[in-house]
């Protein structure tokens, strides 16, 4: 049996499947026979158990796990919520009943939102399931113990899973639901472990089968010969010795530098970044740091955040973002209207450009960082459509005191017209998840298109190549920032069509580093030529291995 669905990262595991336990049955809706007050006494106590399991757990696990777990508890303390059950209860339900209503309502207002809220309902779920487990007295679903290495199995996973996962035991994660931005695919890419989503007949894999799970590939196959078995080890052995290989630059096999840069969402993880070789930031989303903000962040606030990032990075390269919001990540102070397709929506510099003060406020907070620091910032705006819309941020931000002023390619118009584009940018980085969403028009957050969002497609290929040949012909950088530049096949064949820099999730740089350093610029080239006269996704990357 193959299943499919959407790889994260570049990993391969072999194993046995071990089952994730089931949720819950939902708790009956008959009539309470506690009085309400003693029903009331027992959730509340239920409630700060949980909130409390969760913070130690936070404690316990540190780092990235810490502020997931503490969201989860905050959440389980949400007023809001509490104020819903209370009243639930005092209308008749039982403790139980009135907590999984509650939370139900609440996930599925997050899941009408879309998006990011979407991907967070999953989260509130599993803390309904933990109340509702503690009031029964049963013990909390959660990840199976086993004494040997397994694949985990799940519908989805709620972040007190992921955060808690025994990297020792759990060789690759497998879920039904989920898109490429859920928290299983969040941490799995920064914990380094494959992981493949949205796999829509997960379900079906029986315990104790063993399975390929390839995320290159985004594939999971039952019961593999031994020959795949081999290969999949010597894949396993080969990531190894790369993440072992000593931190280098950037550079292809004949000495060619390629720059290998990180993306980041906050200073804190700038650190780990320079750890595994980061030479630099190429993509720093600043949106990330406001995505719980009622209204628009200060110059203040925006100054000492950006001076923090650019303060772990002297005299290198630090490309920031303009705020990029809407689509999957609304900001309420940006995005307030309802849009019926968001991502073709006031998103990204369309929308900073109808409320400017947002903008003037973050180039403005951004320049006090550049005078602050030793770092090289370079800003770009994203969701920019042609050269107006570039010449109209590039000015604004020259006028504001920058330095150094581009955009993103992320809308295939850019593209098309890269020559008028790089006549007035001073670069370019290509963003190629949205690129790829919008060149083959399916939403990135969507399972059901998934497939379609494939950065191998030569349809955005020949786009890359387009900004590259501009990029060349100018003299200017043209960089990659999407998620393509973490696979280490398509960068070698993105540098073979004029990508001049590489920006990942820090994770990525060993195995992308340990690729480019096997492969001249000239082989590098005739790969990228065969990928681009491919008819198909699948096509080019086998065109591009055979050449
Ligand atoms: C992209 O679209 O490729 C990109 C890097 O931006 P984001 O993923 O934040 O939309
Ligand atoms: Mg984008």
């Amino acid at each position: 049996m193959e299943l499919h669905g959407v790889g994260v990262g570049r990993g391969v595991a072999v194993g046995p499947v071990r089952r994730m336990p089931d949720p819950l049955p939902e708790p009956s809706d008959a009539e309470r026979e506690q009085d309400a007050g003693a029903e009331l006494a027992a959730v509340t106590y239920a409630i700060e158990q949980v909130a409390a399991e969760l913070t130690a757990k936070g404690e316990r696990a540190g780092g990235e796990a810490k502020d997931v777990l503490e969201a989860a508890a905050m959440m389980a303390k949400d007023p809001t919520l509490a104020d819903d059950v209370r009243s639930r209860i005092e209308q008749g339900r039982t403790g139980e009943r009135a907590v999984f209503e509650a939370f139900a309502a609440f996930q599925d207002m997050l899941t009408a939102m879309g998006g990011y809220m979407a991907e967070r309902a999953t989260d509130l779920g599993d803390v309904a399931q933990r109340i509702i487990a503690a009031l029964r007295g049963v013990p909390a679903p959660g990840v199976p113990e086993s004494d040997e290495p397994f694949i985990l199995v799940a519908r989805d996973l709620a972040p007190a899973d992921t955060a808690l996962l025994d990297l020792e035991k759990v060789l690759a994660l497998v879920t039904r639901d989920g898109g490429p931005t859920s928290h299983t695919a969040i941490l799995a890419r920064s914990k380094s472990i494959p992981a493949i989503v949205g796999v829509t007949d997960a379900l079906n894999l029986a315990d104790g089968t063993v399975v390929v799970a390839d995320a290159a590939t985004g594939s999971v196959v039952s019961d593999p010969s031994q020959e795949v078995v081999a290969e999949v080890r010597q894949r396993i052995e080969q990531r190894k010795a790369a993440a072992a290989a000593p931190v280098t630059d950037g550079a292809l096999a004949d000495g060619t530098e390629v720059p290998l840069l990180a993306n980041l969402g906050s200073p804190k993880e700038a650190a780990a970044a320079l750890e595994l070789g980061a030479e630099g930031v190429g993509l720093f989303r600043t949106e990330f740091l406001f995505l719980d903000a009622q209204t628009a962040p200060t110059v203040e606030q925006q100054t000492e955040q950006y001076t923090a990032l650019l303060q772990h990075f002297p005299g290198k390269k630090v490309v920031v973002r303009a705020l990029d919001a809407g689509a999957d990540k609304p900001l309420s102070f940006l995005n307030d209207a309802e849009e019926e397709n968001p991502a073709l929506g006031l998103r990204g510099l369309r929308a900073l450009r109808a409320t400017e003060q947002i903008l003037r406020d973050q180039l403005t907070a951004l320049k006090n960082a550049q005078d602050a620091t030793d770092a090289d910032l370079w800003v770009m705006a994203p969701m920019v459509a042609d050269a107006e819309e570039t010449e109209y941020f590039v000015s604004l931000g020259k006028e504001l005191g920058l330095t150094t002023v581009g955009v993103m390619a992320e809308v295939p118009s850019l593209a098309v017209l890269a020559d008028q584009v790089l006549a007035t940018a001073d670069f370019v980085s290509i963003g190629t998840n949205d690129l790829t969403q919008y060149t083959l028009a399916a939403d990135r957050m969507l399972g059901s298109v998934a497939s379609y969002q494939d950065p191998w497609h030569p349809a955005v290929l020949r786009l890359v190549k387009m900004l590259g040949d501009a990029g060349a012909a100018a003299g200017k950088a043209v960089g990659i920032c999407g998620e393509a530049a973490a696979d280490p096949q398509l960068a070698v064949v993105l540098v073979g069509l004029g990508a001049t820099t590489l920006s990942m999730t820090p994770a990525a740089l060993a195995d992308v580093r340990a690729e480019l350093a096997a492969t001249t610029l000239e082989q590098a080239r005739a790969k990228a030529d065969a990928a681009l006269a491919a008819t198909t996704a699948s096509e080019a990357r086998k065109a591009a291995h055979g050449a």
